[in-house]
């Protein structure tokens, strides 16, 4: 389970999450959509300490944290073992090959050996649809097969929970569709994922739940249905946007 309690986070003299308070099932897809600047980045960062809240706390599988005081080093690789985060721009390294590339984070946390790791990258690889590809160089890649060989690198730390922001806000529609597949896989899988899109179409066939952020404050956190069929004018109007 993931817990998010009284979370609040500033930038500055800013608030951007205002109290927010969520419970995420194990298993479970959970869908985050909002207007530009509503707090989806801030919150998924949060989640993976890549930003530190003020106040709240945060629980992974049974480990805690209070947001206040500084955490220590133990705390935050405590926490960041839990989940592994998938970015927009893919962030690969460029000099490593898609095995390195996938195989570099298990042997770096001392998890694998390297036999052990480059056996899990080439599965992970074959399973994102990359057999063909595994000692190719990011830059000899198409978006869509970098953003899978980050998500192949994301599952090879055995995340809890898998969190992406916009994985393919960066792609053509075809190339974003390889992509959806392997969202899709993986939430049929009953992998617990996060994921902060634009493809509603995603959000509508694969969500169990639906988080909606406005201005830093959750307004709606439920099923799908009651999302898309919302009467609520806050929501109708960013929905109207994609029809
Ligand atoms: P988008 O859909 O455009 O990606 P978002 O919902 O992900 O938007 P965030 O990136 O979380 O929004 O930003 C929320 C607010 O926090 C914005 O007003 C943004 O300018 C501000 N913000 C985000 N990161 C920082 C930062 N490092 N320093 C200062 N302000 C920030
Ligand atoms: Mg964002």
């Amino acid at each position: 389970m993931l817990r998010v309690d009284s979370l609040t986070k500033s930038f500055g003299s800013q608030t951007i999450l205002h109290d927010i308070s969520l419970s995420l099932e194990d298993g479970e897809t959970t869908v985050i959509l909002g207007p530009s600047g509503s707090g989806k980045s801030t919150l998924l960062r949060c989640l993976n300490l890549l930003e530190t809240p003020e106040s709240g706390s945060l629980t992974i599988e049974g480990d805690t944290v209070e947001f206040g005081g500084k955490l220590s080093d133990d705390q935050v690789r405590t926490m960041r073992q839990h989940s592994a985060m998938v970015f927009q721009q893919f962030n690969l390294f460029p000099n490593y090959t898609a095995l390195k590339n996938v195989a570099l984070a298990p042997v770096l946390n001392g998890k694998m050996g390297k036999a052990q790791a480059d056996q899990l990258a080439r599965d992970l690889l074959v399973k994102v649809g990359l057999e063909h590809r595994i000692d190719s160089y990011p830059e000899h890649l198409s978006g869509g097969q970098q953003q899978r060989v980050a998500i192949a690198r994301a599952l090879a730390v055995s995340p809890d929970y898998l969190l992406f922001d916009e994985p393919t806000s960066a792609l053509d529609p075809e190339l974003e569709a390889e992509v959806i597949k392997v969202l899709v896989d993986l939430a049929r899988e009953r992998r617990s994922l996060v994921v902060v899109t634009h493809n509603m179409a995603f959000a509508q066939k694969v969500a169990d739940r639906i988080i909606f952020l406005d201005g830093g404050q959750v307004t709606y956190n439920g099923a799908p249905s009651g999302f898309f069929s919302s009467d609520d004018e806050r929501i109708r109007k960013f929905l109207n946007v994609y029809e």
